[in-house]
């Protein structure tokens, strides 16, 4: 198995599921007591968030290109990084280490694409909704990806980082995120990509009014097979 380095703790709620799954899958392909060989730097959220709120994004870039080298010199033959959002910051890491860093929107989009579907809405925290560093990118594999109005954007976006990033998870947001759901299919949506590393907490992708492609799920999986040189 080739040794992962996962960039996580934005949140931590969501690097767990990350570890869970990619582990889960190693079990599931290899039996036994198998487990994936990874290294974990794990981040302190508050000053994230504070910096992503601010605008210090080179800060930001900066930080994850020391993580991305400190991984590498450490071992890790590839990364991921667990968040849709830093991947606004993507290009530091590829140009601070040779090893690959498996985009989550490739990812994303190669699912989208396997069911033959051309547009969905795209839902994450506001940096994510309103910027196109991640739109783009689903863009470029000929997916259109339309997003809520600016006031359901910022409820969206307040349920990740009130409730979300801190492994808390109400009953209220899981209603509020259904009427959304559904209100995107009124809209005329074929899917809904969950682009925030935590929304499957409070968005269930196996019973709703449209297909639910989970981004956490889909990065986890592809960093399986990577793991397992299954690509
Ligand atoms: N995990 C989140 C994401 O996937 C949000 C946390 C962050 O701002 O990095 O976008």
């Amino acid at each position: 198995m080739r040794k992962l380095g996962l960039i996580g703790g934005m949140s931590w709620a969501s690097t767990a599921m990350y570890y869970e799954q990619i582990n889960r899958g190693v079990r599931r392909k290899l039996g036994g007591r198998h487990s994936a060989p990874l290294l974990i730097e794990s981040f302190d959220f508050e000053p994230i968030a504070q910096a992503q709120a601010d605008g210090e994004w080179d800060r930001l870039g900066n930080q994850l290109a020391e993580s991305a080298r400190r991984l590498a010199t450490a071992g890790a033959e590839g990364l991921v990084l667990c968040s849709n959002t830093m991947h606004k910051l993507y290009d530091y890491l590829t140009d601070a280490v040779d090893i690959p860093v498996l985009h989550i929107g490739d990812v994303t989009a190669k699912a989208i694409r396997a069911e033959k579907i051309g547009r969905a809405a795209l839902l994450g925290t506001r940096f994510t909704m309103s910027e196109g560093f991640l739109r783009d990118r689903l863009k470029s594999h000929g997916i259109e990806l339309a997003i809520p109005d600016p006031e359901r954007m910022a409820e969206i976006d307040r349920i990740i980082f009130d409730e979300l990033v801190l492994g808390e998870a109400t009953v209220e947001s899981k209603r509020t995120m259904k009427t959304f759901v559904t209100n995107l299919q009124k809209a005329g949506n074929e899917a809904v990509v969950l682009g925030c590393t935590e929304l499957v907490m409070v968005v269930n992708p196996n019973s709703n009014v449209l297909p639910i492609f989970d981004t956490t799920a889909l990065h986890a999986e592809a960093a399986l097979d990577w793991i397992l040189d299954a690509e």
